[in-house]
């Protein structure tokens, strides 16, 4: 009988058998954002049956409100289990069939794991690259796709590793003349940034609940419209993920509630939390709000002399990039900012990776309060060590 081990493995910390005490943080790097408090109280209810008539009812509450914040009318509209990622496979999983030409927008981080993904499931790997910091244009993907004449095409379209937005009208018409289905990366804008998936014709988008929802992360929306589920009932093989295939989940989120695995139902007390509280507020005064507390975030980065990486037209409202000033070394700023004041925010991924911090605004953390406060700590630090502008 072995006894509880009390030294950690990787580090030097002691094991602490007291209660849970967790730091109180203000997150505002590229996620998870806080969670709202109401959202914290749904989560914290007992939970019940995932077949209870009261969870039923709950589940097709979920779906609409989904349905209204992702602006379509998509039959298959639910959360999925587990976080972004879960959705993104889900979303590849689904559409893709072994030999498929999937062409992959990469200009940063997260279309090289949309691109890993494909591969997994046999696709036919295409990509075009930009580099980080910079979108396709319609011209550059109208080529690609005649070039390619691909199944799928996967945009970011907030592409969180470098405070990016791809514009997305008129991507669908382009993919329409070659039979192209549009799959969008909605991970860092549903519910911050304006997204009309039936206008703008996406056939398959995933989010996640921890960056605009205001939601601990763990149950991921995701949709798929006529032109994908179509697809997905023509395909001779099985979908090669159980737990993700859209037409054994169906069964339990259409109308038949049939069981397919025991739903993580508090973290749908979560959602629909969250969710009501954006249907309250609206989505386009949400979008409103987000810009809004950007652009204060913009101005006041660059009245400090910090340079941003990003185009002001095609620069996210839930995510901004700025370079770190020569001098600072800036993991050790953004450790400080932890240890001493509670706040999180993020460095550089991949071609970025020591170059810029990431400060997110997403959710129930976009407020002109937690924006001056943070240039105010910004503006403090940054003198101190004499390296503002
Ligand atoms: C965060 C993120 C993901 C992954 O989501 P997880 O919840 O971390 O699994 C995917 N795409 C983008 C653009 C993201 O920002």
């Amino acid at each position: 009988m072995a006894s509880l081990n009390l030294q950690a493995v990787c580090n030097d910390h002691r094991i602490q058998l007291d209660p849970i005490n967790t730091p109180s943080r203000l997150l505002l790097g590229p996620g998870p954002s806080n969670a709202h408090p109401t959202v914290l109280q749904a989560l914290a209810r007992p939970p019940i049956g995932h077949l209870d008539p009261a969870y039923l009812n709950l589940m097709t509450e979920v779906q609409e409100m989904l349905r209204y914040v992702w602006q379509t009318d998509n039959r298959i509209t639910i959360p999925v289990s587990g976080t972004g990622s879960a959705a993104m496979e889900a979303s590849i999983a689904n559409s893709v069939e072994p030999g498929d030409v999937v062409l992959v927008g990469v200009n940063g981080y997260f279309g090289r794991r949309l691109v890993d993904m494909a591969d997994r499931y046999g696709a036919d790997v295409r990509t075009m690259e930009r580099p980080m910091g910079q979108c396709f244009s319609l011209d550059e993907i109208r080529l690609a796709l005649e070039t390619h004449h691909p199944a799928i095409l996967a945009l970011v379209h907030a592409e969180t590793s470098s405070g990016v937005r791809q514009p997305l009208e008129g991507v669908a018409e382009l993919c329409s003349r070659s039979g192209t289905l549009l799959l969008v990366d909605c991970v860092t804008s549903l519910g911050a940034i304006p997204l009309f998936l039936d206008a703008w014709g996406v056939d398959l988008a995933y989010s996640c609940s921890q960056k605009g929802l205001s939601c601990p992360p763990g149950c991921s929306p995701f949709s798929m419209g006529p032109r994908a589920e179509q697809k997905l009932a023509d395909r001779k093989g099985k979908v090669a993920n159980w737990y993700l295939d859209m037409s054994l989940l169906n069964a339990y989120w259409g109308c038949d509630r049939v069981y397919h695995h025991t739903a993580p139902v508090n973290m749908n007390f979560g959602i629909r939390e969250a969710l009501r509280l954006l249907c309250e507020e609206g989505v386009e005064a949400a979008w409103a709000r987000h810009r809004h507390n950007a652009e204060r975030l913009w101005d006041g980065l660059q009245s400090l002399g910090l340079r941003l990486v990003v185009d002001e037209e095609i620069r996210l409202h839930t995510l901004t990039t700025a370079y770190i000033p020569e001098g600072v070394d800036g993991k050790a700023f953004a450790r400080a900012l932890l240890d001493e004041e509670g706040i999180e925010i993020g460095g550089g991924l991949g071609d970025l990776a020591g170059k810029v911090w990431r400060f997110g605004l997403m959710g129930h953390n976009s407020r002109s309060e937690h924006v001056d406060r943070l240039l105010g700590l910004l503006k403090q630090r940054l003198a101190a060590q004499g390296a503002l502008a």
